[in-house]
């Protein structure tokens, strides 16, 4: 049969769009150190073979020429989804996966590519063909068998099942990240819906339309590849570390649009109602730093007993206009509870719940330098429990921190805000009453004594009663002076307190100092 058309152009259009996928194919090579890079050059070169082959079918000579091409073709492109779809699992699992899974996707078109090779014997493939005169230049017709069949379902489910995932991912996902998946997704579904609109060469059909759809889909890799660094190593990385960190990323635009947020992110308590593309509102909390933000400063914040810390960092463009926002945020709950709790232990009693020594120090301290600049009267107030030992002795050490903790409850009660109430050491007391003189600190210090002598402290059915014994000084603040002085002189009231027997309250004499 002789031919009247030209097919030679149509071929040189198929061979650039082969060389166009080879590029691509040697380009993803190169970077085979990134996840999905060698799957995709895998992709890449069989669609260039299967396009390679199409440009030599259209300018075979005879019918036996064309069709040895076209089992070629056929075997190469039994390879191009299931490649598509190991790529797209790679890309968005950013793992290379497991290797029975390649197995597994490439043992279905081996057995088809061996029937291609082998159709002449079985006619499997092509049930019966025929060369016809086509628009542009000459066409196989053919009529599919069985496994002709096989191969286009397997293709097009594969294809179609990398492309839904495609459409997982970039629903996730923002930035950049989407912008490739959304190009790898177009570059898919082009030669799947070519496929399933024409997926047997008819006797109507004038042309194959596939290697052109595929010439437009390289166009989109290549735009994917090099504009948006689809198989970058650093960007692919920085991802990864995006999505790996605890801390929550959220990118904003200049509107207060979701454009990206990290998996910490979107796993939150905080930011779980936060979609990519969900517009920011006025509840949300950082809502109000938006206005001027100061980057680099950590705002602290407490969400429903929860609390964070953020930064904001604003994009700018070239002209230094805000693009949008980066809000880093993490959680600190635990390192806020543990500060306070820590915060407690510097100033209370772990068994007691009052003032530490320490901090009372500080405390008395404060209030005897505030005496002396207004020239006024400050006392302390000293007990300690009688015979206490004893009740240890008795009743163990337990009840003995029971009679401590519930004095101190007793005592906490009687006293005013303005007096300043610690453990001094183990069953001693101090109190600091400002604008107190002397005898006045001795109505208080003997309403104290008869109060724990009146309490009554159960133990199993047995009454356990407790005495103390008071030391009082008072003194107007007149020169620098410390609580150690102080300390001294009520605990000297404190012993004779003692030494007279014990139950009772001394005040020593005051003299100004
Ligand atoms: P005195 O009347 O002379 O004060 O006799 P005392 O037995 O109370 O003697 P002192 O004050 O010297 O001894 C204090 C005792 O208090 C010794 C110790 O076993 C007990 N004690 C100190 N701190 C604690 C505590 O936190 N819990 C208990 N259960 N006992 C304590
Ligand atoms: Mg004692
Ligand atoms: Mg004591």
């Amino acid at each position: 049969m002789i031919f009247t058309q030209n097919p030679v152009r149509w071929g040189l259009l198929i061979i650039l769009s082969g060389v166009l996928d080879i590029y691509l194919s040697a380009y993803a090579l190169q970077k085979k150190d990134v996840c999905g890079a060698r799957a995709f050059s895998f992709f890449m070169l069989t669609i260039a073979l299967y396009s390679i082959g199409y440009a030599l079918e259209i300018n075979g000579g005879t019918i036996e020429q064309i069709m040895d091409i076209l089992k070629f073709e056929v075997f190469w492109a039994s390879f191009t989804a299931p490649a598509f779809l190991l790529f797209i699992i790679q890309f968005i699992k950013q793992r290379d996966g497991q290797k029975s899974l390649w197995i597994l996707l490439f043992l279905v078109p081996l057995f088809i590519g061996a029937f291609a090779l082998t159709n002449d014997r079985h006619s499997y493939i092509y049930k019966s063909y025929e060369l016809a005169e086509g628009v542009y230049f000459p066409v196989i017709h053919y009529e599919a068998g069985p496994v002709y069949v096989l191969q286009l379902l397997y293709l097009i489910g594969i294809s179609l099942l990398g492309e839904v995932l495609l459409i997982i991912h970039m629903v996730r996902k923002g930035g950049t990240v989407r912008k490739q998946a959304a190009l790898i997704c177009l570059a898919g579904i082009l030669p799947t819906a070519s496929a399933m609109i024409n997926p047997v060469r008819s006797a109507g059909a004038s042309i194959d339309t596939q290697p052109f759809v595929l010439l437009l889909s390289g166009l989109i890799l290549l735009v994917a590849l090099l504009r948006y660094q689809m198989l970058d190593f650093v960007r692919v990385a920085r991802e990864v570390a995006v999505d790996n960190i605890y801390n929550y990323l959220l990118i904003l635009d200049r509107n207060l649009t979701v454009k990206d947020l990290n998996k910490a992110g979107r796993e939150s308590e905080l930011l779980k109602h936060l979609t990519v593309g969900s517009e920011l509102t006025t509840e949300d909390f950082f809502f109000s730093y938006l206005d001027n933000p100061v980057s680099g400063k950590v705002h602290q914040l407490e969400v429903q007993g929860r609390y964070y810390q953020f930064t904001i960092s604003r994009v700018l463009n070239r002209k230094s206009m805000t693009d949008g926002y980066v809000i880093l945020i993490s959680e600190n709950t635990e390192s806020v509870a543990l500060m306070k709790e820590l915060e407690l232990q510097a100033i209370y009693d772990g068994l007691i719940g009052i003032f530490n020594r320490r901090h009372f120090m500080n405390l008395a301290n404060r209030e005897i330098a505030i005496a002396r600049r207004n020239g006024s009267s400050i006392a302390v107030i000293i007990f300690d429990l009688d015979h206490f030992k004893k009740i240890n002795d008795i009743y163990g050490h337990c009840t003995g921190d029971r009679v401590l903790v519930e004095i101190s409850e007793n005592m906490k009660n009687l006293l005013r805000v303005s007096e300043i109430f610690g453990r001094y050491g183990g069953e001693e007391f101090c109190i600091i009453c400002p604008n107190t003189d002397g005898t006045q600190a001795l109505i208080i210090a003997e309403r104290l004594r008869r109060s724990i002598e009146s309490l009554s402290f159960d133990e199993t059915g047995q009454a356990i009663s407790a005495t103390a014994s008071f030391g009082v000084y008072a003194s107007a603040v007149l020169t620098e002076v410390r609580m150690e002085w102080f300390l001294e002189k009520a605990d000297a009231a404190l012993y004779e307190a003692k030494r007279k027997g014990r139950n009772r309250s001394v005040l020593v004499n005051q003299t100004e100092i």
